[in-house]
């Protein structure tokens, strides 16, 4: 049972029809009490006759209330029992969709939010598979953040654009389905028919709810559920709007907005974490400085903008070339600081030679001299203490930087001098 059947049928005709037949009873009875009443006085007349017509008039009369009254008492009560399931069933939808609202408070993540969202769909809808799509930090696609039991026949793309979709370009739910003369949206692949429902919160659309079903009756199954669903995606864009609110303000205070990297702050605490990790186990932690060459001289010539813009690509090309575990950030100006756990001193050099290669290469795109200098690293190599490794890789960058830059230099192993290893 769910909330997206008929509202409660009034009962309204039905009792009155009920009400018009216990008044006719009723008179019914009432005149055949008023002919017992009467009937001694019925003198001059054949009271058996009179006894006899009475008896077989309360027998009839008898007879044809239970048999006019029994039926339509039964259709009364069942439609009244009918009408209590229902409201039950709708009681429990509400207090389901409260407790689900009341989860997704709690939830600390997309992946919070998607559990409690699966167990709805799975309790409520339950036959129908749902998808939900949510959009990604420039808002110009949507993602596939997670889908429940969907149709194995029918395809759900990783992502899609809203001009693929009638339903994000109209703000209202749309049917996709395989009849003839249906408007299909672009991005529908398969052939489940799918109901697709924008969540909207805050006066944006945050994303799109799809729930789809194969079942032969398919429209008028998404149709029936198409209120309940809605419920559901309407909990549920408030959830990804605080979500995405939240990790935006946490983007904001841990990254830096021109590269993209994290912030100082925030590689000082990773450093930190890092380095006992890696005093626990043994295991060696790399750090390699990054100091862009002249671009003081790059800013005079060509300008801030150009300058702002190499900065962001080579934030680009440093990241496509780390691991995920890798902390890359803005150290300060032009300078960049890229850690690299479980990363011997060798490694992390090959590491920063390809760096060097990729920053580069930027030369070409901007047709201006671009490159950058590097000093290397590594505990244990170099130490064994984290408070003396950034000073190291520092000194090792100062070193690239009087080798004549566009240069990578490891710090001095503890046991030998410093040693350049890639020059101009
Ligand atoms: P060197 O090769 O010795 O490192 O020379 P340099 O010119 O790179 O070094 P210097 O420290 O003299 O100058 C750093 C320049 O970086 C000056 C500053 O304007 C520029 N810079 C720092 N932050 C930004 C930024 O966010 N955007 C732009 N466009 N320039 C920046
Ligand atoms: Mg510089
Ligand atoms: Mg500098």
């Amino acid at each position: 049972m769910d909330a997206s059947q008929p509202d409660s049928k009034s009962y309204d005709p039905l009792e009155r029809s009920m009400q018009r037949r216990v008044v006719a009873a009723s008179a019914a009875v009432m005149v055949m009490v008023v002919a017992h009443l009467l009937h001694p006085l019925a003198h001059g007349h054949d009271t058996k006759l009179v006894d006899a017509a009475l008896e077989f008039g309360s027998a009839a009369l008898a007879l044809l209330l239970l048999l006019v009254g029994g039926p339509q008492t039964l259709r009364v009560l069942r439609e009244r029992r009918q009408d209590a399931e229902r409201a039950h069933a709708e009681r429990k939808q509400v207090n389901h969709l409260f407790r689900m609202t009341e989860m997704l408070q709690s939830a600390n993540g997309y992946a919070d939010a998607n559990a409690v969202l699966g167990a709805t769909i799975d309790s409520l809808l339950s036959g129908f598979g749902g998808a939900l799509y949510v959009f990604n930090n420039s808002r110009d696609r949507l993602e596939l953040s997670a889908s429940w039991r969907w149709p194995e026949a029918d395809t759900l793309r990783p992502m899609l654009t809203p001009s693929q979709c009638w339903a994000l370009k109209r703000g209202k739910p749309h049917l996709n389905t395989d009849a003839r003369g249906a408007l299909r949206c672009e991005h529908h692949l398969g052939c489940a028919t799918v109901l697709e429902i924008p969540m909207t919160a805050h006066g944006e659309i945050q994303g799109m709810l799809k729930v789809a079903t194969t079942l032969p009756d398919a429209a008028a199954q998404l149709d029936r559920i198409q209120p309940l669903a809605t419920a559901i995606a309407d909990a549920m864009s408030l959830a990804v709007s605080n979500i995405a609110l939240r990790e935006k303000l946490r983007t904001q205070a841990l990254r830096d907005p021109l590269t993209g990297l994290y912030n100082r702050r925030y590689m000082e605490d990773a450093l930190a974490r890092h380095a006992s990790l890696a005093e626990r186990t043994g295991a060696h932690l790399s750090a390699i400085m990054i100091d862009l060459d002249h671009f003081k001289k790059l800013n005079d010539e060509f300008g801030h903008a150009v300058g702002d813009s190499v900065l962001r690509e080579t934030a680009a090309q440093i990241m496509g070339a780390l691991r995920t575990s890798d902390v890359a950030c803005r150290y300060g100006g032009e300078e960049l600081l890229v850690i690299l756990p479980e990363c011997g001193l060798s490694e992390a050099v090959a590491k920063a030679e390809i760096l060097r290669e990729r920053i580069e290469a930027l030369s070409a795109t901007h047709d201006a001299k671009v490159s950058a200098s590097f000093g290397v690293a590594s505990i244990p190599e170099s130490t064994r203490s984290v408070a003396d490794l950034l000073g190291m890789a520092d000194a090792a960058l100062y070193q690239a930087k009087e080798g004549g830059r566009n240069r990578v230099v490891a710090a001095p192993s503890r046991e030998t001098p410093m040693l350049p290893l890639a020059a101009e």
